[in-house]
């Protein structure tokens, strides 16, 4: 464990001094710190460090990795950080710190606002990234920990944390997250996987795969086609698992997958050729997602062969570019190189890599959550604006709070609302038989401003009303609208009566 494992070839002189920096820093504040399993506690920031700097992280992100728990832990206030580190990275120690507060409540429903509200209160895609390392880690560690809290743990990230690195294309942790939860929240159903597997593949599996990854090579040598990287694996259990539920007792073949690295588009056509022409895919197993990318953006050619000694395999084929996509996803942008290491990815830049990379949306799917669709419409409206990140930030998140319903719905309103724009957006009938509010658990007036992260409990009453009154402070037009519709029909029916 040195700093020097974290550094990256890329970075500048004063970055690398800043997470040199950074490294001792932490190391002196968590000096008395202890793990639950008795290691020093800087072990979990080095290891959160280190996870950023293989994804390919900025200087910045590393930093934010390893001070992520000084203001939770230690006593350092943000202040300390904006003075030692500067304005960015404490502004990224502080949104982890926040979002570490939020807890899952374990209903499924709402898995997908909680992921959105995860993602709107992160408000800079740096905080994700060290709360998803910062996940990461201690799930490699969760061993150590009760029972309860393994089971607490696992589950939020198999519903919340995982489902977000996927979202953000970085398969690297997706993979991970979920391989190292399933075992703790589904023990019966991870059993059955394993050996499912073990029967499939048997015991022969490495050098099985290993033989047909050196035939696949001398093939490509034999017609010159220069390969980058070769590599296999045994696909992730979780989502092995997924596959073989959503099959309900069919089979599932491609238990192994190769993949091939090469240096151009061309090469790649030019290796499906050459696999296709020494071994059989299997009918409806080729696709081409370079000339058809994923909406999110992923590119490979994949096909599933029979490798001649009695199993199938998949093999993915694409260049260095779409593999470090495939892999790292938003992080890949997000490297230094590509951001000049000048905190260009501040703000909500990053939004735009959540949306297809073929600029319509028609291709929207089922597969697209609605939190994305909508951040992407929004981007779209305001795309003739002279800086659409600063937009977003302005409009989309720091006019909007969102709250909970005391059963744990993610509300999200425009700020300054109040109970009133809360139970209109629940539903018509709440807002029309509105007669009070607790807001965490406490009274509360109707006219009260409604804050970031409030659970809002509505009181409502038969045959109560809207007060035209109420209109002086509502915020939301959906509000205003049927306080409006409501109060006229009233006024028309005394004026009749
Ligand atoms: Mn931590």
């Amino acid at each position: 464990m040195s700093y020097e494992d974290l550094l990256n070839s890329a970075f500048s002189v004063s970055e690398k001094e800043l997470i040199i920096r950074a490294y001792k820093f932490a190391e002196e504040k968590h000096k008395d710190q202890k793990r639950f399993s008795g290691e020093p506690y800087f072990n979990h920031l080095f290891g959160t460090a280190k996870i950023l700097s293989e994804i390919n992280s900025s200087a910045e992100t590393i930093v934010a990795g390893l001070l992520h728990d000084t203001i939770e832990d230690v006593g350092v206030t943000k202040e300390d950080l904006e003075k030692e580190f500067g304005k960015d990275i404490a502004f990224i120690v502080e949104g982890v710190t926040k979002l570490g507060k939020l807890r899952y409540r374990g209903a499924d429903r709402h898995n997908e606002s909680l992921r959105k509200f995860f993602v709107a209160m992160s408000q800079d895609i740096r905080v994700l990234m060290v709360k998803l390392a910062d996940r990461l880690h201690n799930m490699r560690t969760l061993f150590h920990v009760s029972k309860e809290k393994q089971l607490r743990i696992a589950r939020e990230t198999l519903e919340i944390y995982a489902p977000i690195a996927y979202r953000l294309g970085i398969r690297k942790i997706n993979r991970e997250l979920e391989d190292l939860a399933f075992p703790y929240v589904y023990p019966e159903e991870y059993k059955k996987t394993i050996e499912y597997v073990k029967e499939k593949l048997g015991k022969s599996e490495h050098d099985d795969l290993e033989d047909f990854l050196n035939s696949i090579k001398k093939a490509l040598a034999k017609n010159d086609i220069k390969f980058e990287k070769t590599e296999y694996r045994i696909k992730g259990l979780y989502s092995l698992y997924k596959k073989l539920a959503k099959k309900s007792g069919g089979e599932v073949y491609d238990l192994a997958a190769i993949r091939i690295i090469v240096g151009t588009v061309e090469d790649c056509y030019r290796t499906l050729g050459v696999v296709h022409s020494l071994w059989k895919p299997l009918p409806g197993s080729i696709d081409d997602y370079i000339s058809h990318p994923k909406p999110n953006g992923y590119q490979s050619l994949q096909t599933t062969v029979f490798t001649g000694s009695g199993f199938l395999v998949e093999i993915q084929i694409r260049t260095n570019d779409m593999h470090k996509e495939a892999e790292f996803g938003i992080a890949s942008h997000l490297s230094y190189k590509e951001t000049g290491g000048k905190g260009k990815t501040k703000g909500f830049l990053w939004l735009s890599s959540l949306l297809p990379k073929d600029g319509t949306h028609a291709s929207f799917s089922n597969d697209i959550p609605n939190w994305i669709k909508e951040l992407a419409t929004y981007h779209d409206n305001h795309a003739g604006s002279t800086d659409v990140t600063e937009d977003i930030k302005g409009d989309f998140f720091s006019h909007r709070i969102f709250l909970f319903t005391p059963k744990g719905d993610v509300v999200d309103l425009p700020s300054n609302s109040t109970p009133i724009d809360f139970a209109y957006s629940i539903h018509s009938d709440v807002g029309n038989s509105c007669v009070g509010a607790k807001i965490n658990g406490k009274m509360a007036s109707l006219d009260s401003i409604l804050l970031n992260g409030d659970i809002v409990d509505i009181l409502t009453k038969k045959k109560s009303g809207p007060n035209t009154k109420w209109l002086e402070f509502v915020k939301t037009t959906a509000a205003k609208k049927h306080i409006r519709v409501k109060t006229k029909s009233k006024r028309v029916k005394q004026q009749n009566s």
